[in-house]
């Protein structure tokens, strides 16, 4: 296998990940970020005044059933014990989330066990609805109109600015509804944060001698010919320079404000209404529970439609941008030379192990293809 020089357009996981694979494997490594920061959308610093370490782009909790995933993270950084116990303010009250036994008893007023709350569950659930499609629908299935009122729609609504009826169901499957007291938010098997945050994780992850990191950095497409290959974990609509149209985005606004104490008493409370502007508040020292902090740091969080200038972080997929979506898909796999990874260049809503895990395979194909002498501008290992 001959040394080759390698591009990759984003300092997030996905470049750090495949950077990190193609240099041990021997290759020249370039990584550029538009950014002042290497981390993408996972870049935490610490606060100068209080010492709180900061979510800058908002909460990332670590959670995987992948052991190979957990295994490759707890290389880079120390990871300590966390569960993500979210709350929600919703009519006048807190509540657990994700709906478990407490939330289910505080809400009717009731003291039901298991197997009477499911049962009871069952009965304001619309059984009518057999394969729920949507958002809308796959709650009124599994928990009914009163709880879906509460504690879905208005947050929803705000979230994603649009009616759940636009949403796909796969949006609330991410939630787990419990028959039990466990308020743990994930379901998988490994959940944790990294101690000193994800910069350094990345940082550490970066730090090879054959990766070459250039902050500020554009992609201009007069780069790809010094490459024999790159990889693209920018915006999918953005690589063509949004020639067919724009998908849609939303962004968030954080609002932070610092608080003397402890704020909340939590580090992510949500707010069900829809009168309530913003969909959460996020209190970042309870991030890290080790640690000891006089000072607080909070977000308050917005969620709205992304213009051209804004930080995109979830990308919609509605139904209506299926078309223009299989349009952009088409060129990509067009394109030589070139392979779409991450959140933003396949356009979907993934967790950071399931991002880590697609960039691992990916610079696996990548050095089999190599290996094997295949002609390497056709190389498309990207899960588009
Ligand atoms: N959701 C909701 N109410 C809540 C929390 C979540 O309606 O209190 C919905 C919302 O549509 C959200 C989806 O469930 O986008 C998935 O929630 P998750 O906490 O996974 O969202 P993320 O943290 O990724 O924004």
């Amino acid at each position: 296998m001959a040394k080759k020089e390698i591009l990759l357009v984003g300092a997030g996981l996905s470049g750090a990940v495949i950077g990190r694979r193609l240099a041990e494997a021997g290759h020249s490594v370039t990584i550029i970020d538009g950014r002042d920061h290497i981390g993408g959308n996972c870049h935490t610093a610490r606060d100068a005044d209080t010492g709180v370490l900061v979510h800058e782009y908002g909460p990332h909790i670590f959670h995987t059933d992948d052991d190979e995933v957990w295994d490759y993270v707890n290389g880079f950084a120390t990871f300590m014990p966390y569960r993500n116990r979210v709350k929600t303010t919703a009519q006048g009250q807190v509540f657990s989330l994700p709906v478990n036994l407490h939330t289910i008893n505080q809400f009717y007023g009731r003291t039901m066990g298991p197997t009477e709350a499911r049962s009871f569950i069952e009965t304001q659930a619309d059984t009518t609805i057999t394969d729920p499609q949507t958002f809308e629908e796959q709650a009124l299935r599994f928990v009914g109109p009163d709880l879906y009122a509460a504690f879905f729609k208005g947050y929803t609504e705000k979230q994603w600015g649009c009616s759940p009826r636009d949403l796909p169901a796969s949006i609330l499957k991410r939630l787990p509804l419990r028959f039990n007291y466990d308020d743990n938010y994930f379901f998988h098997k490994h959940q944790g944060m990294p101690k000193d945050g994800y910069t350094p994780m990345i940082t550490a992850i970066l730090d090879h001698p054959s990766i070459t990191v250039q902050l500020n950095t554009l992609y201009a497409p007069d780069m790809a010919a010094n490459f024999a290959h790159v990889f693209w974990s920018g915006a999918l609509d953005g690589y063509f320079g949004f020639e067919l149209g724009r998908l849609g985005y939303r962004t968030l606004d954080f609002e932070r404000f610092t608080h003397d104490g402890d704020y909340q008493g939590c580090a992510v409370m949500n707010y069900g209404d829809a009168d309530v502007p913003h969909t959460r508040i996020t209190e970042h020292k309870h991030f890290a529970p080790w640690e000891s902090h006089d000072g607080s740091v909070c977000y308050r969080e917005y969620s709205r439609a992304a213009g051209p200038d804004d930080i995109p972080y979830y990308p919609i997929r509605m139904v209506a941008e299926k078309e223009l979506l299989a349009e952009y898909i088409d060129r990509a796999k067009a394109t030589q030379g070139v392979t779409f990874v991450g959140r933003l260049g396949t356009y979907r809503y993934l967790d950071m192990d399931v991002t880590i895990r697609e960039a691992m395979d990916t610079a696996a194909a990548y050095l089999a293809a190599d290996a094997s002498g295949d002609t390497l501008g056709a190389f498309h290992a990207d899960p588009l």
